[in-house]
């Protein structure tokens, strides 16, 4: 598309430039909203030479630009590359290494790369730890100087909401000449700006907030840098093809547009309920980085600004079978797996993972949408009092 910028200032707050979408203005049409590019081809003139620059839709497709740049914007780094879904972005990393290298990640953490990394990653050759990285000692002692490539981190963690110290495991990486790639899914970049704090690479699963909407599968990888690794990380998406459809790429910016708002409001309604919870008879805990009896709270606080994230757990008196009653009596909050949409979502995470699940069997994770906080509090309320 050719575009010019709306507003000649640069030194924007990044919650005005996702309202504006970056602020790009369609040259030709006046449109502030972008076109979605269907083509998959693009035409040579009589020289044979690309007419526009681009030349097929797998490696290169317009309408990915404006999504991306912005993203890359929101996390401060230089660029950003969208993929099909979270799992292919983070998987095209992992790809982009060799066999043979070595990778440290997280025991807690997003259990379907976990799986991944487990089995398909050390099928495919990478040596994998997995270690619990909100102990820096313990991240230290994993990591093989000269062998690690990567380390792996999700802050705060799924489903106990561990916080991992960015900076610190940032220092380790650098030390062992490694890099340090941060899943930021759950608190996003209005929370936390992983690449300030020392990280080479953020990854989401733009499925989850940055869309917002609970409507199409997206992944995202934002580089601190455009050096090898990323240039391979661009190969791979490019051969390999799990490169984001135009149409989600347009649908993803429109959610990056209230990006701010929902988190800020999201998040706010989360410690509400967690301080509502916090106690409670019914409860063993409440498990929450915004809380100051979590133990990551203190980490939490001085790498977080603006919040604690949106995500929560409450671990039900009773064990499985009470936390199971108290899910089967909600009327507000939806049984369903996934998070950051508007609407609020709970999961007994146990039932979805199976028998090899390391998540304890009374937990229920909770995702607060955009619901007024009294309701959400009142329908769970009227579902612990069945336990
Ligand atoms: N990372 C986190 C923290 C997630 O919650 C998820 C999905 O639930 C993923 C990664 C994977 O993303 P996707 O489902 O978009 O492939």
């Amino acid at each position: 598309m050719s575009k010019k910028h709306h507003s000649p200032r640069t030194n924007l707050n990044p919650a005005t430039i996702a309202a504006q979408g970056l602020g790009w203005i369609d040259a030709e049409t006046g449109a502030v909203v972008p076109p979605i590019h269907n083509a998959t081809t693009y035409a040579r003139d009589e020289s044979y030479e690309l007419i526009g620059g681009r030349s097929y839709a797998r490696p290169n497709n317009p309408t990915l630009e404006q999504p991306e740049i912005l993203l890359a914007a929101l996390e401060g780094g230089e660029a950003a590359a969208l993929f099909a879904s979270g799992m292919a972005s983070a998987v095209t990393l992992f790809q982009a290494l060799s066999p043979g290298d070595h990778v440290v990640a997280p025991r807690s953490m997003y259990w379907g790369l976990r799986d991944w990394l487990t089995g398909e990653g050390r099928r495919w050759g990478l040596a994998v730890d997995l270690v619990d990285t909100t102990v820096l000692e313990a991240v230290a002692s994993a990591v093989q100087p000269g062998r690690t490539r990567l380390i792996w981190i999700e802050t705060p963690a799924n489903p106990d909401w561990g916080v991992t110290d960015i900076a610190g495991v940032a220092a380790i990486a650098k030390r062992a000449g490694a890099r340090l790639a941060v899943d930021n899914t759950v608190p996003t970049p209005v929370l936390t700006k992983p690449l300030a704090l020392g990280a080479d690479i953020v990854m989401h699963s733009a499925t989850k907030y940055l869309n917002g909407h609970t409507d199409l599968l997206a992944g995202a990888l934002v580089t601190a840098r455009q050096d090898e690794l990323w240039q391979r990380i661009l190969a791979v998406r490019g051969s390999g093809g799990a490169v984001l459809g135009a149409f989600e790429a347009w649908l993803l910016l429109r959610g990056m547009r209230t990006l701010f708002v929902r988190v800020r409001h999201a998040s706010s309604s989360a410690l509400t309920i967690a301080r509502h919870f916090d106690g409670h008879a019914k409860l063993v805990e409440v498990l929450y980085p915004g809380l100051e009896r979590h133990p990551g709270h203190a980490v939490a606080q001085r790498q977080m600004d603006g919040g604690y994230g949106a995500m929560l757990s409450l671990r039900v008196k009773g064990g499985a079978e009470g936390a199971l009653k108290v899910a089967a009596r909600c009327q507000l909050w939806v049984r369903a797996t996934s998070l950051g949409g508007t609407e609020s979502l709970l999961e007994h995470r146990a039932s979805v993972e199976g028998p090899s699940s390391p998540v304890q069997k009374d937990l229920l994770r909770l995702s607060v949408g955009l619901e007024d906080t009294g309701d959400l509090i009142e329908d769970m309320e009227q579902a612990l009092r069945a336990v």
